[in-house]
């Protein structure tokens, strides 16, 4: 079977094929770097990093890039509200944004900044006046005219017909029902960034950044394109617009977009009470684990409603797969095989694949492996489990986790960095009893840490190595260095 995915521009579930041979050519519209980075954006990014797993657990080779939005209004205003620069402004924030990814276990897609493109932006826009597609207003600041793209509005559905030449729109704020011709460049203001270009002093527009990096970079036909539901329009209608007026070639051939989140069944809002970043939730105790999979939980295209009871399901549940995994590993079997657990473990691994081929059907992947995990658990609680389905049992598990990515326990060494971030952010009194406690349990005894290189060496010795792996990771990211000498492993504390 072959992977299907809804795709936004057709409105239907088709079978994916890359465009390209075995690569599969990705642009994700990634964060404006102006604040942390909410539950919202990151169910958006972890949706993604699903696709990119999956497409390449599928044996495809994935180019997934990714913009970093570092100038525009907001990123402008409040870098002049803090009296620093732009640069230094939009730094922070990116620093902060790949340090929760990291937590998050996401896997980071190749960086584009739109400050390293601007020349190019400049030179697109030239060439969109140059063929009729952009004009210049007496300010200096430069339009698509969206009467001449008859397909504007395809993506969104909307229809343009009948639209108004050279209405327009100013900000990058749009009022989202207002589709009225959108700037591509504007003009300097004073004390604004700007930059001098072919095409006069200015900045570029938000929707040019995208199309100008996506076709840098990846082509100017290319395979997927992502972002939340709320850039579908104008942000993307304006980018295919712009991109195929100028290319003459269709631009991404599948659109995908995560539905957006809701917080205790709202809208998330500061006014409302209900906007968390991840660093909230880690200061109120939550590990980025339980974070990860109760935001993977839930299929992208189904409104996932985020609340305190879901969150501490999820982290029941990964804390079953990691018990589950750890009795695998470390429990003493029978010789031999029992051939229906071997059965049920393959069929957990088929039936995890089918559900992701299923337009990324993650709660249904979820509820295969637990089907797995419960009758697994049952066979050693009744002594059915011999040492020749420990492998299977775990091959399953694991295939899983390179999806899912929460196996791995370095919550604490995680909590721990955003309980020294909030001691110098000045957010000490944030931080949770139970954040502490956390932080405090993973700091484990010797003892411990000597059982673990112990179970480390012992499946080395056995040969397992994906468990002795696993292990040395684990150990290497709670900070624990290990030596191999003649009389065995050897560790200590970074
Ligand atoms: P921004 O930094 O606001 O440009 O957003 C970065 C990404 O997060 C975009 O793909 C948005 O569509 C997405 N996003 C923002 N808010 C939410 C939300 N509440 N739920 C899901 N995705 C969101
Ligand atoms: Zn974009």
């Amino acid at each position: 079977m072959a992977l299907r995915l809804y795709n936004t521009l057709s409105g239907n579930v088709e079978e994916f094929h890359p465009l390209r041979g075995n690569e599969v050519r990705m642009y994700a519209c990634g964060p404006t770097v102006y604040d942390f980075g909410h539950i919202g954006n990151f169910r958006t990014f972890i949706a993604v990093d699903l696709l990119r797993r999956f497409l390449l657990q599928s044996g495809f080779r994935v180019h997934h890039v990714m913009n970093i939005t570092d100038v525009d209004d907001k990123i402008i205003r409040n870098a002049a509200r803090d009296g620093v620069s732009v640069k230094e402004y939009t730094a922070k924030y990116e620093r902060a944004f790949l340090e929760d990814v990291a937590a998050l276990n996401i896997q980071q897609p190749e960086l584009v900044h739109a400050t390293d493109y601007i020349p190019d932006m400049a030179g697109f826009i030239a060439g969109l006046q140059e063929k009729g597609f952009a004009y210049r207003t007496e300010d200096g600041s430069y339009y698509f005219r969206i009467a001449k793209f008859p397909a504007y509005g395809k993506l969104s559905k909307r229809d343009f017909a009948g639209m108004q030449d050279g209405a327009r729109v100013d900000v990058d704020e749009y009022e989202k029902d207002n589709a009225r011709d959108f700037a591509l460049w504007k003009s300097p203001k004073p004390g604004e960034a700007s930059w001098e270009t072919q095409i006069g002093p200015g900045r570029p527009g938000w929707h040019v950044e995208c199309s100008v990096m996506s076709m840098k970079v990846l082509g100017e036909t290319f395979d997927i394109h992502t972002g939340g539901e709320d850039l579908i329009f104008p942000h993307h209608e304006n980018e295919i617009a712009q991109s195929e007026a100028y290319s003459g070639k269709p631009f991404a051939h599948l659109w995908f977009h995560p539905r957006f989140l809701l917080v205790e069944g709202e809208k998330m809002s500061k006014s409302a009470g209900n906007f968390y970043t991840l660093r909230d939730l880690t200061l109120k105790g939550h590990k980025p684990s339980s974070i990860r999979y109760l935001l993977a939980s839930v299929p992208y295209r189904n409104q996932l409603n985020f609340t305190f009871d879901g969150l501490h399901q999820a982290a029941a549940s990964v804390e079953r797969l990691r018990n589950f995994q750890w009795r695998l590993t470390s429990g003493k079997f029978p010789a031999g095989v029992n051939d229906s657990l071997n059965d049920l473990a393959k069929a957990a691994e088929n039936n995890v694949r089918a559900a992701m081929e299923d337009d990324l059907n993650t709660a249904q992947a979820q509820a295969c492996i637990f089907d797995l995990v419960r009758a697994a658990n049952a066979a050693m609680n009744a002594g059915e489990m011999k040492q020749e389905n420990v492998a299977p049992m775990l091959k399953a598990l694991e295939r899983f986790d390179t999806l899912f990515g929460v196996l791995q326990d370095d919550d604490a060494a995680k909590m721990k960095a955003v309980v020294e971030w909030a001691k110098s952010a000045g957010r000490e009194s944030e931080i949770s009893q139970e954040t502490w406690n956390a932080v405090q349990q993973g700091q484990s005894t010797d003892a411990q840490i000597g059982e673990k290189v112990a179970q480390m060496e012992e499946a080395r010795r056995a040969r397992n190595f994906s468990v002795s792996d696993s292990i040395r990771a684990e150990l290497a990211s709670a900070g624990i260095l290990i030596e191999q000498t003649k009389e065995g492993a050897r560790w200590r504390r970074k």
